[in-house]
Parts: structure tokens; sequence; C-alpha cells
């Protein structure tokens, strides 16, 4: 059963990603077989047998049947010597037992590569990256910060609006990094991912863990810090994190829709992001955009005219993100009908874009975004809770319109704005709407920001 249960574990975690894998299979352990037949499995704690058995219960069964050949039921609890199992602060200094345990499965389940337990995406390289004023100086910063030592920007802070290639920049820097320096231990994260791993090894009594599968890095890559505000535990967390790579002298790469100074942040976090390099990235210009979409077009080995991409390009000038889509619909319509990319066509696949410009899905972020350069403040002061006039109208303003023009719930608009109550929003919503009414220069202001987020 040892054997079929390795073999079983390794074929789960092809199919789970590597944080599914760590967290939630790889500690599990069979134990014995039930007088009513089933495998007893052991996990670290109830919580852990409950998430498991719902959560992964059926893939683990299928996996079995298909090495053994037969059905094994299993039973999943928590292993009443749990704590013998759990935290331990690095391989070498766990209980023999432990080692003993671990030995059998890493003697058989092939050791993951760095490469692979990175959280890279294959697509966001250099190589398909294109280069214009907009992002000029953010691309010549991480193409600095992946030559590696000696760290000359650390952290590296990069910022700007939604869709303008930060993500892209991030996991771009990685790659390069693995490419030349294979060995090097890479980890791209998501804010929100970290706070989820977070919360998830702490209900399971695994800090440590944790812990070690960051600080043991080479290079963090840290995407959306923005997501960080107003959530005290993480950004604690966070904090410890980032000091000790720091503290060892490991490169450090952040991103965020705003500035560090704007950020609504522990004042320690904010002075540590600003003591590295701060970079923006802007909206593209055409130029940059019509190389873009040819970029992606040879990208995937369509020829595209150049009225074509110009035609596009002049549309949609929104961000990066936007282009990508409408090149996608082109793509899309020109092989269902199978035809040519021809300018009729072309319009004919962004009818309803630009004939319905409100029908655009604006993201709640440019509506924040926008309004907040309207009257000359930060989007972070649209999240936060800074009561004074200058910042309550612009947020009442911005959450007004993002009932407008999105179809958002009161709930989740609220919680896109520093996690507020629906019932702000309402009466926000419900104010500006009075305000309009009796205000033509409100209600003029409310008709041009609104014509500049659908457009
Ligand atoms: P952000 O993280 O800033 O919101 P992303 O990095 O996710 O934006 O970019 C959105 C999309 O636009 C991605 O598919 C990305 O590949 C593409 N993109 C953005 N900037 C560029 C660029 N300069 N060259 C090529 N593609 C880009
Ligand atoms: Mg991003």
């Amino acid at each position: 059963m040892e054997e079929f249960w390795t073999k079983a574990v390794a074929s789960v975690g092809a199919q789970v990603s590597p944080e599914v894998f760590n967290l939630w299979i790889k500690p599990l352990r069979p134990g014995k077989k039930l007088s009513d037949g089933r495998l007893e499995i052991l996990c670290h704690n109830d919580f852990a047998a409950d998430y498991v058995r719902s959560h992964y219960g059926t893939l683990l069964e299928s996996a079995i049947a298909v090495e053994r050949g037969t059905h094994q039921s299993l039973s999943f609890r928590a292993n009443p010597e749990a704590s013998n199992f759990s935290e331990k602060p690095s391989p070498k200094e766990s209980s023999p037992r432990q080692d003993a345990a671990t030995q059998t499965q890493t003697n058989e389940v092939p050791p993951v590569q760095p490469a692979a337990n990175s959280g890279l995406m294959e697509r966001y390289t250099f190589e398909s990256f294109v280069v214009g004023a907009c992002n000029q100086f953010a691309h010549a910063a991480a193409a600095r910060v992946a030559d590696g030592p000696p760290l000359v920007y650390n952290p590296l802070y990069m910022h700007g609006g939604t869709g303008l290639g930060k993500t892209h920049l991030l996991h771009a820097i990685g790659h390069k990094v693995l490419k030349d320096r294979p060995q090097t231990k890479v980890r791209y994260i998501s804010s929100e991912k970290f706070m989820t791993l977070f919360i998830d090894y702490t209900r399971m009594g695994r800090v440590n863990d944790f812990k070690g599968q960051f600080r043991s890095v080479d290079m963090l890559l840290v995407d959306d810090i923005h997501f960080f505000a107003g959530k005290k535990g993480t950004q604690e967390e966070f904090f410890h994190t980032f000091n000790a790579l720091y503290g060892d002298a490991k490169q450090i790469i952040l991103t965020s829709d705003s500035l560090p100074s704007d950020m609504p942040l522990d004042e320690r976090l904010r002075s540590r992001f600003a003591q590295g390099l701060v970079v923006d990235l802007h909206p593209p210009d055409l130029e940059t955009r019509v190389a873009i979409l040819k970029k992606k077009a040879a990208i995937e080995g369509i020829d595209l005219q150049d009225d074509v991409a110009f035609f596009l390009a002049d549309a949609i000038h929104t961000n990066v993100r936007e282009l990508e889509g409408a090149l996608i619909r082109v793509f899309a319509l020109a092989s269902m009908e199978k035809a040519p990319i021809t300018m009729a066509l072309v319009k004919e696949s962004l009818r309803n874009i630009l004939k319905n410009p409100e029908r655009r899905v604006i993201p709640i972020e440019e509506i924040q975004r926008t309004v907040a350069t309207f009257y000359k403040i930060s989007p972070m002061d649209l999240r936060s809770n800074k009561r004074s006039r200058e910042f309550s109208h612009p947020r009442q303003i911005a959450m007004y319109l993002c009932k407008k023009l999105t179809n958002h719930s009161y709930p989740e608009i609220g919680e896109q704005f520093g996690g507020r109550d629906h019932t702000t929003v309402l009466y926000a919503v419900g104010r500006v709407n009075e305000k309009q009414s009796e205000d033509s220069i409100l209600a003029k202001q409310l008709q041009s920001l609104s014509e500049m987020l659908s457009h």
C-alpha cells in the first residue's frame, strides 16, 4: 500500500498547484487499514482532515485506483501525534521520526525543481514585452535586477494602473533569472495568495512551514501589494518576511497600484519599500500600442496588417489588457469565419465596444484611478479611512460611478473601497444622486467622468 500511496501522491501532485500540494497533500501519511476496509489517512489536525476529505478526497481515491487497479475508500482523520510532525523549523532540525516519515516519500517522489515551484507564467517574458516611453524606465530597472548581484535596487517597486504590464515584468524577471542561473530559488506570489496561504498555514498550526518557504528563496516577487492595505496580520507577517530576506541580501520586487507614500500601510513597511528604487508605468502611446498588437499577433503566428493594427490601437487606448482582449476577439472571429483579418472584420468584431462604449467592462480599479486623478488625490485615499471632505466627496463619487458603470453589487463595491459595508455604498449613491440634481457643476463633472471611463 505504501508504494501505491507514494505513486498516487505523486500523480495528485502533477494535477494541483505547488501551493496546494505542499500545504494539503504532502503532509498526509497513510495509516492502518480499518475493519470496514477503508484506508486511514492521517492529517495534521481536524481542520485539515475535513478540508482534504471534501476537496481532494475523490482525487486521491481515483489516483490510488489508477495505481492499484481497484478502488480503495479512504478515511481522513487527525493524527493524534500531529504535533510531532508539524512546525518543523528546517528539515535538518526535525525529529528522527519525522525524517523517517519524509524519507520514504522523498526517495520516490521526484524532487521539485526550483523552476517548477516558482509560480511563473510562461508567456510573460522580456522577449514578449514591448518597450515604449511609457514603460522604459520600469523595463530598464527590471532588466538590471534580473542580471542579478550585486544588488543595486532592493526592493524594486513598480507601480501603475491596471493592465499596464506590472505582472508581465515581474514574471519576466523571474524567467530571465531562472534561464541565466537555474539554481536560483525564485518565487512569484500575488499578495492575495500570500494572505490566504498565511491564513491556511496558521489554521493548520504550521506557521513555521509558511515562514520557511518564503524565507528560503533567493528572489521574491510579490504582486499587487496594495492588497495588503488594511490587512494587519498579513502585513505584519509580510514585514517579517521582507526583513528576513532583505537582511540576507535577497532580491525583492514588488508591484502596486500606488506610490509607497500613498499606501495606507504600516509606516515601517512604507519606508522599507521606499528604500530601493521606485518606478512607474504609464498607459502606452499610439505607437507602442501598435507595436504591442504586432508583437502579440506575431507570437500567435498571425499576420496583422498595419492599417488594421492602427485602427485597433486607436480605438482602444485605456490599457494593454483591453487591447489584448480586443485582438483576441478579432482572432476568434477570423478563425470562426475562416476569413482573413480585414478592416471590415475588425469593425464587425468590435461593433459592440465601438457603438456602445458604455457596454465596455470597466474595472472598479480604473474608476478609482480616474476619479482620484480628477480630484488630485491618490486611489489609496479612496480606499482609506480618511474622513475629511477632500477625500469623502471623491470617494462617494467613485462609489456612485461604480454602481452606475459596472454590474457589481453594493457589497462588492464596498469591499473594493477598503472593505466598507454595503450600506455605506448605498448611502453614497443616494447622496450623489440627490446632490447632482441641485448642483449643475457636479452634474457636469459626473458627465465627463462617465465619458472618460466609458471610452
Ligand atoms: P498589470 O499587472 O499592470 O495589471 P499585466 O502585466 O497583467 O498588467 O498586463 C496585462 C496584459 O497586457 C498582459 O497580457 C500583458 O502581457 C500585456 N502587456 C502589458 N504591457 C505590455 C507590453 N509592454 N508589451 C507586451 N504586452 C504587454
Ligand atoms: Mg497585475
